[in-house]
């Protein structure tokens, strides 16, 4: 592990600052989810279906975020999104990622009974604030190195993305909407009965772009 990586307690230090920043208005604004989804071109998800068997394989995390954060060129993953939009509140119809857009049951990424949720970075672009959350299936190699490296989240209590029982197997899911919450999901997954929706892609839409650089000069996610 390289000098310039956050220490446990830079890390810790950065999580307390982001949990200030998602109750800066009071209480953090949970909205509730019934999906997450994922924007890409069509390309993308032809390769997948021509290629690859439907198998949509975990790659390795590029450098969006603070160069300093601990999961960079560490650990496969799949991005996904929660966050709702609009006034009444529903999935994008539009997304800088992609024009194809894929919604996958919450509880098959969020599953409490089945994986773990890590704190991994806190940071901003000019406009918008996000927080990169790793979810582990319990046990993975990858939960190994987040338990070892990440700081892990109540997953029935935090300000950022969460369970709520129903019953023994049933949970209700929520996110928080204040904030951009970036699910990175260390499992491949298959795409048969995924449901696939056209928007419109407002940026160059390319497969290779996930995320946004850090902002170095903010106050609010820098240490
Ligand atoms: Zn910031």
């Amino acid at each position: 592990m390289s000098s310039d990586e956050f220490t446990a307690q830079e890390l810790r230090d950065l999580f307390r600052k982001c949990c200030g920043f998602v109750k800066r208005n009071g209480y953090p604004n949970m909205e509730k989810i019934e999906y997450l989804y994922r924007c890409k071109p069509q390309d993308y998800w032809d390769d997948i279906r021509y290629f690859n068997n439907n198998l949509m394989e975990t790659y390795i995390k590029d450098d969006n975020g603070h160069s300093e954060n601990l999961i960079n060129g560490e650990i496969d993953g799949l991005f996904f999104s929660g966050r709702l939009c609009g006034s009444n509140l529903k999935l994008p119809n539009s997304s800088p990622f992609g024009n194809i857009r894929m919604d996958i049951k919450s509880y098959l990424i969020l599953n409490p009974n089945k994986h773990n949720f890590y704190f991994a970075d806190f940071y901003c672009n000019k406009k918008l604030h996000y927080v990169t959350i790793v979810v582990c299936v319990n046990n993975s190699d990858a939960d190994d190195y987040c338990q070892d490296n990440l700081i892990k989240l109540n997953k029935f209590a935090n300000p950022f993305i969460k369970a709520e029982q129903i019953d023994g197997r049933r949970h209700n899911f929520y996110i928080n909407n204040d904030i951009w919450v970036e699910i990175f999901y260390t499992e491949d997954i298959n795409l048969n009965g995924k449901e696939f929706t056209r928007i419109r892609a407002t940026g160059k839409g390319s497969s290779n772009f996930d995320g946004v650089p850090n902002n170095k000069r903010c106050k609010i996610c820098n240490l």
